[in-house]
Protein backbone atom coordinates (compact mmCIF):
# COMPACT_ATOMS: atom_id res chain seq x y z
CA UNK A 1 0.00 0.00 0.00
CA UNK A 2 1.24 3.51 -0.93
CA UNK A 3 2.22 5.78 1.67
CA UNK A 4 1.75 9.68 1.87
CA UNK A 5 2.53 12.04 4.20
CA UNK A 6 1.03 15.66 4.10
CA UNK A 7 2.24 18.83 5.50
CA UNK A 8 -0.05 20.81 6.72
CA UNK A 9 -3.99 20.51 8.93
CA UNK A 10 -5.61 22.96 7.55
CA UNK A 11 -8.63 22.47 5.29
CA UNK A 12 -6.63 22.15 2.60
CA UNK A 13 -4.58 19.66 4.19
CA UNK A 14 -7.10 17.21 5.63
CA UNK A 15 -9.44 17.47 2.73
CA UNK A 16 -6.39 15.97 0.76
CA UNK A 17 -5.58 13.49 3.42
CA UNK A 18 -8.99 12.00 3.61
CA UNK A 19 -9.20 12.01 -0.55
CA UNK A 20 -5.95 9.96 -0.40
CA UNK A 21 -7.29 7.27 2.59
CA UNK A 22 -10.05 6.74 -0.47
CA UNK A 23 -8.07 5.71 -2.84
CA UNK A 24 -7.23 3.26 -0.35
CA UNK A 25 -3.45 4.55 0.72
CA UNK A 26 -2.35 4.78 4.44
CA UNK A 27 -1.22 8.95 5.40
CA UNK A 28 0.05 10.63 8.16
CA UNK A 29 -0.90 14.27 8.68
CA UNK A 30 1.44 16.63 10.35
CA UNK A 31 0.84 20.33 11.73
CA UNK A 32 3.08 22.25 14.55
CA UNK A 33 -0.39 23.57 15.64
CA UNK A 34 -3.41 21.56 16.24
CA UNK A 35 -5.54 20.59 13.45
CA UNK A 36 -7.27 24.03 11.75
CA UNK A 37 -5.48 26.83 13.98
CA UNK A 38 -3.97 28.23 10.65
CA UNK A 39 -5.87 30.51 8.61
CA UNK A 40 -8.55 27.80 8.39
CA UNK A 41 -9.40 28.40 12.22
CA UNK A 42 -10.70 32.44 11.31
CA UNK A 43 -11.96 32.50 8.22
CA UNK A 44 -15.24 34.29 7.57
CA UNK A 45 -16.91 30.55 6.99
CA UNK A 46 -18.48 31.14 4.05
CA UNK A 47 -18.72 28.49 0.59
CA UNK A 48 -19.05 31.15 -1.75
CA UNK A 49 -20.42 29.07 -4.79
CA UNK A 50 -20.44 33.29 -6.12
CA UNK A 51 -16.16 32.52 -5.97
CA UNK A 52 -15.90 32.47 -9.78
CA UNK A 53 -13.84 35.44 -10.26
CA UNK A 54 -9.93 35.97 -9.36
CA UNK A 55 -9.19 38.60 -7.21
CA UNK A 56 -6.72 40.39 -9.55
CA UNK A 57 -9.29 42.26 -11.52
CA UNK A 58 -9.72 45.83 -13.26
CA UNK A 59 -11.99 46.73 -9.84
CA UNK A 60 -10.04 45.77 -7.33
CA UNK A 61 -6.74 46.78 -9.08
CA UNK A 62 -8.27 50.32 -9.08
CA UNK A 63 -8.34 50.43 -5.28
CA UNK A 64 -4.58 49.61 -5.30
CA UNK A 65 -3.68 53.31 -5.22
CA UNK A 66 -6.01 54.03 -2.34
CA UNK A 67 -4.64 51.28 -0.36
CA UNK A 68 -1.40 53.14 -0.01
CA UNK A 69 -3.22 56.18 1.87
CA UNK A 70 -6.55 54.90 3.26
CA UNK A 71 -6.38 53.16 6.27
CA UNK A 72 -9.86 52.52 6.17
CA UNK A 73 -9.36 50.83 2.93
CA UNK A 74 -10.33 47.09 2.69
CA UNK A 75 -7.24 46.28 1.00
CA UNK A 76 -3.69 48.20 2.96
CA UNK A 77 -0.25 48.03 2.12
CA UNK A 78 2.48 48.51 4.66
CA UNK A 79 4.82 50.71 3.05
CA UNK A 80 7.93 48.94 4.54
CA UNK A 81 7.25 46.17 2.59
CA UNK A 82 6.39 48.15 -0.83
CA UNK A 83 9.76 47.11 -2.42
CA UNK A 84 9.64 43.50 -1.12
CA UNK A 85 6.22 42.96 -2.71
CA UNK A 86 6.63 45.22 -5.78
CA UNK A 87 7.74 41.51 -8.19
CA UNK A 88 4.37 40.14 -6.81
CA UNK A 89 2.40 43.68 -7.63
CA UNK A 90 4.00 42.94 -10.97
CA UNK A 91 2.72 39.78 -11.43
CA UNK A 92 -0.98 40.48 -10.13
CA UNK A 93 -1.32 43.89 -12.47
CA UNK A 94 -0.71 41.70 -15.41
CA UNK A 95 -3.06 38.66 -14.10
CA UNK A 96 -5.80 41.25 -13.86
CA UNK A 97 -5.57 41.77 -17.69
CA UNK A 98 -9.50 40.42 -19.18
CA UNK A 99 -7.79 37.55 -21.44
CA UNK A 100 -6.22 36.70 -17.57
CA UNK A 101 -9.21 37.13 -15.80
CA UNK A 102 -11.20 35.15 -18.28
CA UNK A 103 -8.79 32.21 -17.96
CA UNK A 104 -8.56 32.41 -14.22
CA UNK A 105 -12.39 32.41 -13.90
CA UNK A 106 -12.64 29.17 -16.07
CA UNK A 107 -10.75 27.70 -13.51
CA UNK A 108 -12.18 28.81 -10.59
CA UNK A 109 -15.95 28.23 -11.64
CA UNK A 110 -16.03 24.11 -11.18
CA UNK A 111 -13.92 24.51 -7.46
CA UNK A 112 -16.92 27.39 -6.59
CA UNK A 113 -20.04 26.08 -8.33
CA UNK A 114 -19.79 23.04 -6.88
CA UNK A 115 -18.70 23.73 -3.33
CA UNK A 116 -21.53 23.23 -1.58
CA UNK A 117 -22.59 19.91 -3.25
CA UNK A 118 -19.23 18.76 -2.74
CA UNK A 119 -19.66 19.40 1.60
CA UNK A 120 -23.01 17.55 2.16
CA UNK A 121 -21.12 14.34 1.78
CA UNK A 122 -18.24 15.28 3.34
CA UNK A 123 -19.99 17.09 6.72
CA UNK A 124 -22.53 13.60 6.72
CA UNK A 125 -19.28 11.19 7.13
CA UNK A 126 -18.16 13.20 9.87
CA UNK A 127 -21.45 13.87 12.21
CA UNK A 128 -20.97 17.82 10.99
CA UNK A 129 -24.43 18.64 9.91
CA UNK A 130 -24.90 20.81 12.40
CA UNK A 131 -22.00 23.48 11.29
CA UNK A 132 -24.23 23.78 8.10
CA UNK A 133 -25.76 27.16 7.70
CA UNK A 134 -27.97 27.32 4.63
CA UNK A 135 -28.58 30.57 4.30
CA UNK A 136 -26.75 32.21 1.19
CA UNK A 137 -24.93 35.74 0.79
CA UNK A 138 -26.28 38.75 1.27
CA UNK A 139 -24.68 41.75 -0.13
CA UNK A 140 -25.82 44.94 1.22
CA UNK A 141 -25.14 48.65 0.08
CA UNK A 142 -25.57 51.97 1.20
CA UNK A 143 -24.57 53.82 -2.22
CA UNK A 144 -26.45 52.50 -5.57
CA UNK A 145 -22.92 53.28 -7.10
CA UNK A 146 -21.55 50.37 -5.07
CA UNK A 147 -24.52 48.30 -5.81
CA UNK A 148 -24.11 48.94 -9.57
CA UNK A 149 -20.40 48.61 -9.51
CA UNK A 150 -21.21 44.96 -8.99
CA UNK A 151 -23.75 44.69 -11.57
CA UNK A 152 -21.03 43.13 -14.56
CA UNK A 153 -19.28 40.78 -11.30
CA UNK A 154 -23.41 39.21 -10.62
CA UNK A 155 -23.98 39.18 -14.25
CA UNK A 156 -20.34 37.17 -14.94
CA UNK A 157 -22.25 35.17 -11.93
CA UNK A 158 -25.40 34.24 -13.75
CA UNK A 159 -23.83 33.66 -17.09
CA UNK A 160 -21.90 30.39 -15.64
CA UNK A 161 -25.45 29.29 -14.05
CA UNK A 162 -25.57 30.62 -10.53
CA UNK A 163 -28.50 31.86 -9.57
CA UNK A 164 -28.41 35.92 -8.21
CA UNK A 165 -31.03 38.10 -6.95
CA UNK A 166 -31.77 41.68 -7.01
CA UNK A 167 -33.33 42.85 -3.65
CA UNK A 168 -34.36 46.24 -3.08
CA UNK A 169 -34.46 47.78 0.54
CA UNK A 170 -37.88 46.42 1.89
CA UNK A 171 -36.72 42.57 0.69
CA UNK A 172 -33.46 43.43 2.38
CA UNK A 173 -35.25 44.54 5.82
CA UNK A 174 -37.48 41.78 5.72
CA UNK A 175 -34.18 39.29 5.85
CA UNK A 176 -32.11 41.31 8.05
CA UNK A 177 -34.51 43.73 10.05
CA UNK A 178 -31.94 44.82 12.43
CA UNK A 179 -29.71 46.46 9.19
CA UNK A 180 -28.71 50.13 9.61
CA UNK A 181 -32.28 52.27 7.41
CA UNK A 182 -29.47 53.47 4.75
CA UNK A 183 -28.09 50.28 3.47
CA UNK A 184 -31.23 50.01 0.58
CA UNK A 185 -29.52 47.96 -2.40
CA UNK A 186 -28.28 44.34 -1.74
CA UNK A 187 -27.59 41.19 -3.76
CA UNK A 188 -28.44 37.76 -2.62
CA UNK A 189 -26.50 34.82 -4.07
CA UNK A 190 -28.83 31.76 -2.43
CA UNK A 191 -26.75 29.38 -3.40
CA UNK A 192 -24.11 30.25 -1.03
CA UNK A 193 -23.92 28.88 2.75
CA UNK A 194 -21.75 28.86 5.68
CA UNK A 195 -19.62 27.29 8.18
CA UNK A 196 -20.97 28.18 11.79
CA UNK A 197 -17.29 26.89 13.18
CA UNK A 198 -14.31 26.72 10.66
CA UNK A 199 -11.60 25.52 13.29
CA UNK A 200 -14.43 22.70 14.67
CA UNK A 201 -14.81 21.83 11.15
CA UNK A 202 -11.33 20.64 10.47
CA UNK A 203 -11.04 18.96 14.18
CA UNK A 204 -14.00 17.15 13.06
CA UNK A 205 -12.76 16.43 9.49
CA UNK A 206 -8.99 15.02 11.34
CA UNK A 207 -11.24 12.57 13.79
CA UNK A 208 -12.78 11.30 10.96
CA UNK A 209 -9.55 10.85 9.39
CA UNK A 210 -7.85 9.11 12.65
CA UNK A 211 -10.86 6.87 12.48
CA UNK A 212 -10.75 5.56 8.84
CA UNK A 213 -7.03 4.91 10.41
CA UNK A 214 -5.15 8.07 9.61
CA UNK A 215 -2.04 9.28 11.67
CA UNK A 216 -2.07 12.71 13.18
CA UNK A 217 1.77 13.96 14.07
CA UNK A 218 2.21 16.92 15.69
CA UNK A 219 5.86 18.06 14.20
CA UNK A 220 7.09 21.56 13.23
CA UNK A 221 9.04 21.16 9.55
CA UNK A 222 12.03 22.60 9.23
CA UNK A 223 12.89 21.69 5.75
CA UNK A 224 12.06 19.35 2.97
CA UNK A 225 13.84 16.90 0.76
CA UNK A 226 12.03 14.46 -1.85
CA UNK A 227 12.91 11.41 0.36
CA UNK A 228 12.53 12.91 3.89
CA UNK A 229 11.56 15.95 6.35
CA UNK A 230 13.94 17.27 8.79
CA UNK A 231 11.04 18.68 11.98
CA UNK A 232 11.90 19.71 15.37
CA UNK A 233 11.65 15.90 16.28
CA UNK A 234 14.25 14.90 14.21
CA UNK A 235 14.19 13.40 10.24
CA UNK A 236 11.31 11.28 9.15
CA UNK A 237 11.54 9.84 5.57
CA UNK A 238 8.75 9.90 3.23
CA UNK A 239 7.20 8.10 0.55
CA UNK A 240 5.16 10.34 -1.15
CA UNK A 241 4.49 13.91 0.16
CA UNK A 242 1.81 16.51 0.02
CA UNK A 243 2.90 20.45 0.88
CA UNK A 244 -0.56 22.00 1.60
CA UNK A 245 1.07 24.46 4.09
CA UNK A 246 -1.31 27.26 3.43
CA UNK A 247 0.56 30.75 2.85
CA UNK A 248 3.55 28.43 4.55
CA UNK A 249 4.33 26.19 0.99
CA UNK A 250 6.57 28.96 -0.61
CA UNK A 251 9.95 27.63 0.49
CA UNK A 252 8.99 24.12 0.73
CA UNK A 253 7.84 24.19 -2.75
CA UNK A 254 10.83 26.05 -3.93
CA UNK A 255 12.81 23.28 -2.39
CA UNK A 256 10.57 20.41 -4.27
CA UNK A 257 10.74 22.13 -8.10
CA UNK A 258 8.04 24.71 -7.84
CA UNK A 259 8.82 28.05 -7.45
CA UNK A 260 4.88 29.43 -6.92
CA UNK A 261 4.91 32.74 -6.27
CA UNK A 262 2.86 32.64 -3.09
CA UNK A 263 2.28 36.16 -0.99
CA UNK A 264 0.69 36.34 2.44
CA UNK A 265 -2.86 38.21 2.19
CA UNK A 266 -3.00 38.92 5.92
CA UNK A 267 -6.78 39.31 6.97
CA UNK A 268 -8.47 40.25 10.58
CA UNK A 269 -11.36 39.08 12.29
CA UNK A 270 -12.95 40.28 15.69
CA UNK A 271 -15.93 38.23 17.61
CA UNK A 272 -18.67 39.64 19.47
CA UNK A 273 -21.03 38.03 21.27
CA UNK A 274 -23.89 36.09 19.98
CA UNK A 275 -26.55 37.60 21.54
CA UNK A 276 -25.33 41.17 21.59
CA UNK A 277 -26.79 41.78 17.63
CA UNK A 278 -30.09 40.05 15.80
CA UNK A 279 -28.84 38.91 12.88
CA UNK A 280 -30.25 36.06 10.87
CA UNK A 281 -27.91 35.20 8.71
CA UNK A 282 -24.76 35.72 6.55
CA UNK A 283 -24.35 39.58 5.59
CA UNK A 284 -21.95 41.15 4.04
CA UNK A 285 -20.75 44.76 3.52
CA UNK A 286 -20.79 45.23 0.03
CA UNK A 287 -19.48 48.63 0.31
CA UNK A 288 -16.72 48.32 2.40
CA UNK A 289 -16.23 44.50 1.77
CA UNK A 290 -16.39 42.89 4.99
CA UNK A 291 -18.43 40.03 6.22
CA UNK A 292 -20.55 39.40 9.23
CA UNK A 293 -21.18 35.66 10.15
CA UNK A 294 -23.38 34.35 12.80
CA UNK A 295 -21.37 31.53 14.37
CA UNK A 296 -21.13 28.62 16.74
CA UNK A 297 -19.52 31.20 20.03
CA UNK A 298 -20.20 34.49 18.78
CA UNK A 299 -20.65 36.82 15.88
CA UNK A 300 -17.33 37.05 13.77
CA UNK A 301 -16.44 39.99 11.59
CA UNK A 302 -13.91 38.86 9.11
CA UNK A 303 -12.44 40.55 5.83
CA UNK A 304 -9.68 42.94 4.61
CA UNK A 305 -6.80 42.13 2.97
CA UNK A 306 -3.04 43.62 4.07
CA UNK A 307 0.01 43.30 2.13
CA UNK A 308 2.75 42.88 4.67
CA UNK A 309 5.16 39.88 5.13
CA UNK A 310 4.75 36.48 7.20
CA UNK A 311 6.51 37.58 9.86
CA UNK A 312 5.59 41.29 10.21
CA UNK A 313 3.12 40.99 14.06
CA UNK A 314 -0.35 41.71 13.76
CA UNK A 315 -1.40 45.41 13.61
CA UNK A 316 -4.84 44.78 15.85
CA UNK A 317 -6.10 48.42 15.09
CA UNK A 318 -7.41 46.87 11.58
CA UNK A 319 -9.27 44.59 13.04
CA UNK A 320 -10.61 47.37 15.79
CA UNK A 321 -11.83 48.99 12.63
CA UNK A 322 -14.15 46.22 12.41
CA UNK A 323 -16.24 47.56 15.14
CA UNK A 324 -16.65 51.05 13.98
CA UNK A 325 -18.16 49.33 10.29
CA UNK A 326 -19.82 46.92 12.21
CA UNK A 327 -22.10 49.56 14.11
CA UNK A 328 -22.56 51.40 10.72
CA UNK A 329 -24.25 48.36 9.39
CA UNK A 330 -26.03 47.01 12.31
CA UNK A 331 -26.32 49.95 14.85
CA UNK A 332 -27.02 47.92 17.93
CA UNK A 333 -22.90 46.31 17.22
CA UNK A 334 -21.06 46.10 20.84
CA UNK A 335 -18.35 48.45 21.26
CA UNK A 336 -15.89 45.91 22.41
CA UNK A 337 -14.52 42.83 20.78
CA UNK A 338 -14.30 39.23 22.77
CA UNK A 339 -11.43 38.28 20.80
CA UNK A 340 -9.53 39.25 17.77
CA UNK A 341 -7.62 37.23 15.08
CA UNK A 342 -4.75 38.02 12.12
CA UNK A 343 -4.36 34.72 9.54
CA UNK A 344 -2.63 33.93 6.22
CA UNK A 345 -4.48 33.29 3.28
CA UNK A 346 -2.35 32.15 1.17
CA UNK A 347 -2.43 33.95 -2.12
CA UNK A 348 -1.57 33.71 -5.64
CA UNK A 349 -1.42 36.71 -8.43
CA UNK A 350 -4.21 35.38 -10.78
CA UNK A 351 -6.09 33.27 -7.72
CA UNK A 352 -5.49 29.68 -9.01
CA UNK A 353 -4.28 27.22 -6.25
CA UNK A 354 -1.40 25.15 -7.33
CA UNK A 355 -2.51 21.60 -7.41
CA UNK A 356 -0.84 18.26 -8.61
CA UNK A 357 2.61 16.65 -9.14
CA UNK A 358 5.61 18.35 -8.81
CA UNK A 359 7.61 18.89 -12.06
CA UNK A 360 10.61 17.75 -10.60
CA UNK A 361 9.67 14.82 -8.59
CA UNK A 362 7.17 12.16 -9.14
CA UNK A 363 6.37 11.42 -5.47
CA UNK A 364 6.01 15.11 -4.77
CA UNK A 365 2.59 16.80 -4.40
CA UNK A 366 0.98 20.36 -4.54
CA UNK A 367 -2.01 21.76 -2.58
CA UNK A 368 -1.99 25.51 -1.59
CA UNK A 369 -2.45 28.70 -3.25
CA UNK A 370 -6.17 29.31 -2.61
CA UNK A 371 -6.37 32.82 -1.19
CA UNK A 372 -9.62 34.07 0.18
CA UNK A 373 -11.64 30.54 -1.08
CA UNK A 374 -9.70 27.89 0.70
CA UNK A 375 -12.83 27.05 3.22
CA UNK A 376 -15.02 26.86 -0.01
CA UNK A 377 -12.56 24.96 -2.39
CA UNK A 378 -10.99 22.68 0.18
CA UNK A 379 -13.21 19.14 -0.97
CA UNK A 380 -12.99 19.72 -3.95
CA UNK A 381 -9.16 20.38 -4.49
CA UNK A 382 -8.52 17.82 -1.77
CA UNK A 383 -10.16 15.00 -4.68
CA UNK A 384 -8.75 16.50 -7.73
CA UNK A 385 -5.25 16.05 -5.66
CA UNK A 386 -6.09 12.34 -5.38
CA UNK A 387 -6.75 11.86 -8.40
CA UNK A 388 -3.86 13.03 -9.66
CA UNK A 389 -1.80 10.85 -7.39
CA UNK A 390 -4.24 8.22 -8.34
CA UNK A 391 -3.32 8.84 -12.34
CA UNK A 392 -7.29 9.11 -13.17
CA UNK A 393 -8.72 11.48 -14.70
CA UNK A 394 -12.47 12.98 -13.15
CA UNK A 395 -14.79 15.54 -14.03
CA UNK A 396 -12.40 18.03 -13.50
CA UNK A 397 -9.16 18.87 -16.15
CA UNK A 398 -6.23 19.07 -13.81
CA UNK A 399 -4.18 21.08 -16.40
CA UNK A 400 -5.40 24.96 -15.32
CA UNK A 401 -4.58 24.10 -11.56
CA UNK A 402 -0.91 22.08 -13.13
CA UNK A 403 2.49 22.96 -10.49
CA UNK A 404 4.53 22.91 -14.03
CA UNK A 405 3.39 26.63 -14.65
CA UNK A 406 6.15 27.33 -12.02
CA UNK A 407 8.60 24.43 -12.75
CA UNK A 408 11.67 25.80 -10.71
C1 LIG B 1 -10.16 37.06 7.34
C2 LIG B 1 -10.30 35.87 6.41
C3 LIG B 1 -11.57 35.51 5.95
C4 LIG B 1 -11.70 34.43 5.09
N1 LIG B 1 -12.96 34.04 4.72
C5 LIG B 1 -13.12 32.97 3.91
C6 LIG B 1 -14.42 32.53 3.58
O1 LIG B 1 -15.41 33.06 4.04
N2 LIG B 1 -14.54 31.47 2.73
C7 LIG B 1 -13.44 30.83 2.20
O2 LIG B 1 -13.62 29.92 1.41
N3 LIG B 1 -12.20 31.20 2.55
C8 LIG B 1 -12.00 32.26 3.39
N4 LIG B 1 -10.75 32.65 3.74
C9 LIG B 1 -9.59 31.95 3.16
C10 LIG B 1 -9.35 30.60 3.82
O3 LIG B 1 -9.39 30.72 5.23
C11 LIG B 1 -7.99 30.05 3.38
O4 LIG B 1 -7.92 30.04 1.96
C12 LIG B 1 -7.80 28.63 3.87
O5 LIG B 1 -7.95 28.58 5.28
C13 LIG B 1 -6.44 28.09 3.48
O6 LIG B 1 -6.37 26.78 3.99
P1 LIG B 1 -5.01 25.99 4.02
O7 LIG B 1 -5.30 24.65 4.57
O8 LIG B 1 -4.36 26.08 2.69
O9 LIG B 1 -4.07 26.84 5.01
P2 LIG B 1 -4.02 26.85 6.61
O10 LIG B 1 -5.35 26.74 7.21
O11 LIG B 1 -3.19 28.03 6.98
O12 LIG B 1 -3.24 25.52 6.95
C14 LIG B 1 -1.86 25.36 6.74
C15 LIG B 1 -1.32 24.55 7.90
O13 LIG B 1 0.07 24.30 7.68
C16 LIG B 1 0.70 24.32 8.93
N5 LIG B 1 2.12 24.59 8.75
C17 LIG B 1 2.68 25.64 8.11
N6 LIG B 1 4.02 25.56 8.19
C18 LIG B 1 4.31 24.44 8.89
C19 LIG B 1 5.53 23.83 9.31
N7 LIG B 1 6.71 24.38 9.02
N8 LIG B 1 5.47 22.67 10.01
C20 LIG B 1 4.28 22.11 10.31
N9 LIG B 1 3.08 22.66 9.96
C21 LIG B 1 3.10 23.81 9.25
C22 LIG B 1 0.02 25.44 9.69
O14 LIG B 1 0.18 25.29 11.10
C23 LIG B 1 -1.44 25.30 9.23
O15 LIG B 1 -2.22 24.54 10.13
C24 LIG B 1 -10.57 33.71 4.64
C25 LIG B 1 -9.31 34.06 5.13
C26 LIG B 1 -9.18 35.13 6.00
C27 LIG B 1 -7.82 35.49 6.53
Amino acid sequence: MKHFTVLGAGIVGVCSALALQREGWSVTLIDRDAPGQGCSFGNAGILHSGGVLPFARPGIVGMVPRMLFDRESALVLNWRYLGSLAPWFARFLWASRPSHVERASRALAPLALGARAAYEPLLREAGAQDLLRPRGELYAYRTREGFEAERADMNARRALGLPVEELDQAALRALEPAIAPDYRFAWYQPASASIANPGRLVQRLVALFAERGGEFRNLDVRSVSPTSILTDRGSLAVENLVICAGAHSRAFAAALGCNAPLQTWRGYHIMVPRDSVPLNGLLVDGDMHFAVTPMEDGIRVAGLVEFASLEAPPNYDRADLFLKLGRMLLPDFPREAQSRWMGHRPGMPDSVPVIGRSPAYPNVYFNFGHGTLGLTFGPITGGLLAEVAADRRGALDPAPYDPARYAA
